[in-house]
């Protein structure tokens, strides 16, 4: 069952704009010619249009290259296979820029049942970062109700031996429920959840509850634990996947796994009976010492301001259940079509596009912050990054990320994309993905707003294969990245950025 689409028409919005261009782009117009600039975004969607190459290039990561998990041989082929694109594609100065981490992991097996009250076989996978189990180990599952240190204080002298699960299972959106769409989503709400979380659900995001998550585990270590489990809160046998190891690639004090949400329904349910027992059988590959990793950058020098940077980007690496498709081939293709398209037209942007391909997102945006960390010298010439990272969908809008002062310069770097179907830019602002580098570093850092195109069903899934992909759609997202980079590189000025608070911090944030 496919999940409707956002209808884009309904969403235009006429501009009518008559563009004062000689004031943003530092040149003339007259009322006959053309303006250079839009000439020039027809050429590069055209060329997109044409010959693109997204769906053989997003066809070979997905299925000769596969899965890309940060520090494993796979990433390390994708990262080497894209160089090696770019520098067939004649973009200048393809390299992998190095940065390193403390432990790679790499899945192995993991089985698991309920063997009482009656035998059911679970759906499970292990958490990434996680370590194995002793072999087949065998527990009891208890419910561990807390959000504080004091709440688990109870729990103490309770868990030896226990399988743990600490929250009552997500409700799912019915299957014919549409999605989300992300243009209309109240300002403030996650668009990037299936469906609204009960009031016993774990906060998703927040620092102070990632080190109760912490010392929590560093608790259930001490009282004898076996292992943790986590409702996936996916549909349809779907199995979710993120780290233990936070941004450090440390291994997690305890196993831990996500099982399907029909799995830990049924231990739910059960689990309201009477006790219930588990088996389990998980074995992870841990490196033991640290590993260099790379991000794939390349670029076209700019002509007359080669020092000053405009950043496209969209990260490589992946979860490893799938094949990393939508999460995050689809933008990584669409950045190197973008390079592909803009060198092929020749048309010598002003300004250096720089086109980066990272790693580590997955566990935290670690490439992107080993980027800005390697580049900071650079940092007050690169105008804006901008990322693609919500999957196959098209983009309909871009968020400034409440770059309130970007906003009349944006205006009009985008109009001569609203013919692709591009709405008004929107100040909505999301974390989690690898703009956040950017902007933490005072840079301004837009992401593509998508449609949903059933990417929070299917991405960190098993079913992230390259089957989740939609050409047309791929095409519209080049076609708007490769023009909104040319375009950003023709300014008269750099991009500004947001005015800073007289306490020092960036305001808006
Ligand atoms: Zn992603």
């Amino acid at each position: 069952m496919k999940l409707r689409r956002i209808s884009t028409l309904g969403l235009f919005v006429m501009f009518g704009v008559v563009l004062t261009l000689s004031a943003v782009y530092g040149q003339r117009g007259t009322d006959t010619a053309k303006d250079p600039v839009a000439e020039a975004d027809e050429k590069i969607i055209a060329e997109i249009h044409d010959h693109n190459e997204i769906m053989t290039n997003l066809e070979y990561l997905s299925d000769m290259i596969g899965a890309r998990l940060t520090g494993t041989e796979n990433l390390k082929k994708a990262n080497d296979w894209t160089r090696q694109k770019f520098a067939d594609y004649g973009v200048t100065n393809p390299q992998l820029e190095p940065w390193t981490v403390a432990h790679t992991w790499t899945r192995v097996s993991a089985t698991a049942q309920i063997v009482s009250p009656a035998v059911h076989t679970l759906t499970i996978a292990s958490y990434a970062w996680a370590p194995s189990t002793n072999g087949m180990v065998r527990g009891r599952v208890v419910y561990v109700k807390a959000r504080t240190m004091d709440d688990l204080t109870q729990y103490k002298g309770k868990l030896k031996d226990a399988i743990v699960i600490s929250a009552e299972p997500n409700l799912l959106p019915a299957p014919d429920q549409p999605a989300p769409n992300p243009v209309d989503v109240p300002y403030g709400d996650s668009f990037l959840l299936l469906a609204p979380r009960p009031p016993s659900a774990e906060p998703v995001y927040g620092p102070d509850f990632r080190k109760f998550l912490q010392a929590r585990t560093a608790f259930f270590k001490n009282e004898g634990v076996l292992a943790t489990l986590t409702d996936s809160g996916k549909p349809d046998g779907l199995l979710n996947m993120t780290g233990m190891g936070g941004r450090n690639y440390d291994i997690a004090g305890i196993p831990a796994a996500f099982v399907s949400s029909e799995s830990y329904g049924m231990i739910w349910r059960l689990l309201q009976r009477g006790a219930v027992d588990v088996e389990l059988n998980i074995t992870n590959s841990i490196g033991d010492k640290p590993t260099e990793v790379y991000n794939t950058v390349a670029e076209i020098r700019g002509s007359e301001k080669p020092d000053e940077i405009v950043i496209l980007g969209a990260h490589l690496d992946s979860w490893d259940l799938g094949e990393g498709t939508t999460d995050n081939g689809t933008g990584s293709m669409i950045v190197l079509e973008a390079a592909r398209a803009l060198q092929k037209v020749g048309l010598q942007p002003k300004r250096t596009i720089h086109f980066v391909l990272f790693s580590g997102e997955e566990q935290g945006l670690v490439g992107s912050r080993a980027y800005v960390a390697a580049h900071k010298d650079e940092l007050p010439k690169i105008s804006a990054a901008l990322i693609h990272d919500t999957g196959t969908g098209r983009v309909v809008s871009i968020s400034l990320m409440r770059n309130y002062q970007d906003r009349e310069m944006m205006d009009k770097v985008v109009a001569p994309l609203h013919s692709l179907g591009l709405v008004e830019l929107t100040q909505r602002w999301m974390a989690g993905s690898d703009h956040s580098s950017f902007e933490e570093a005072g840079v301004p850092g837009f992401f593509c707003l998508q449609e949903p195109a059933q990417y929070f069903q299917t991405h960190h899934t098993q079913a992230d294969t390259f089957n989740q992909a939609h050409e047309a759609d791929l095409v519209e997202g080049a076609q708007v990245m490769a023009a909104w980079a040319y375009n950003v590189a023709q300014l008269r000025d750099l991009l500004p950025r947001k005015p800073v608070a007289a306490s020092g911090t960036i305001a808006g944030n």
